[in-house]
């Protein structure tokens, strides 16, 4: 998960000119009256947000209505989104935060996500806290999905910082190929409590992060594996010394979580492929 300086605006910009746009009095007046109550949600959100305690968080009921559902996701779809209206700049300017979306890091952005989706947070619709550049697959892969307790909440762009503690790793695999696989690391990380890493198992598993990096990987580890081979046999040290140079520089280039430095960590410590795999070849 890559971490996104939140956007210097609140829930009471994107209202206002949401407020702006309608000609219809009576939808002004609704959302009017209800911003300081909107605001209010906002301040939980971020509060909440900071103790890992969103499930607290309380979910649309139909029967304390105090800002009725269809109102609130009309003004997020007919005017936060609508192209051209007033609001909708506040909503780029969320889109184009990052190009890669911070959720997978390898998906390109092409929508908001709801952090706590709008269909059981409604009043939560328009608050930029909640709104998440991101790709679609991540947008629609956790549709529905709100955490009820804290080992739930998958990582939040906005407010976790997971970048600087390896908790990722890969396995290199053998099948007909050699092929990676990648997993949270089997024991938690010191500088982490128990409940960060459960809800980094959450993350893991919610955004298909196996998926996403070993298929990067395995092209990359294709891509390598003639030239790991010509230096295997020329000089097995040259090898070696090749994967981790390739490993510092993602480091310092990519960053410690990024799949390919995830990769050559496993690569260049891996006593079995830095000694040819035991004869096979490299497993053609
Ligand atoms: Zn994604």
């Amino acid at each position: 998960m890559k971490k996104l300086n939140i956007l210097p605006i609140n829930v009471e910009d994107v209202a206002n000119l949401i407020i702006n746009d309608y000609k219809q009095q009576a939808k002004k007046e609704l959302l009017n009256a209800n911003i300081e109550y909107l605001k209010d949600f906002e301040t939980e959100y971020i509060e909440k947000a900071n103790q890992v305690k969103l499930f607290e968080i309380e979910r649309y009921n139909e029967e304390e209505v105090v800002i009725n559902k269809k109102l609130m996701i009309n003004y997020y779809e007919n005017r936060f989104l609508l192209e051209n209206s007033g609001a909708r700049k506040l909503y780029d300017e969320i889109l184009i935060m990052t190009k890669r979306c911070p959720y997978c890091t390898i998906g390109t952005v092409k929508t908001i996500d709801h952090f706590l989706p709008k269909s059981y947070y409604p009043y939560l619709a328009l608050t930029p806290s909640n709104l998440v550049p991101s790709c679609t697959d991540c947008n629609k892969g956790v549709l529905h999905n709100y955490p009820s307790k804290a080992e739930e909440q998958s990582f939040h762009p906005y407010f976790d910082d997971v970048e600087s503690v390896i908790w990722i790793k890969s396995e290199l695999m053998i099948s007909d190929s050699l092929f990676f696989q990648y997993k949270v690391i089997s024991e938690k990380p010191q500088e982490w409590d128990e409940v960060k890493y459960q809800r980094a198992q959450r993350h893991f598993n919610d955004y298909n992060i196996n998926e996403l990096f070993s298929l990067n990987a395995n092209d990359e580890l294709n891509s390598i594996r003639e030239k790991s081979k010509d230096m295997f046999y020329k000089n097995k040290d040259l090898l070696k010394e090749d994967l981790e140079d390739s490993y510092a520089s993602c480091v310092s280039a990519l960053g410690l979580m990024h799949w390919k430095t995830i990769m050559y960590r496993e690569l260049s410590t891996n006593d079995w492929f830095l000694n040819g795999c035991e004869g096979n070849d490299y497993l053609k």
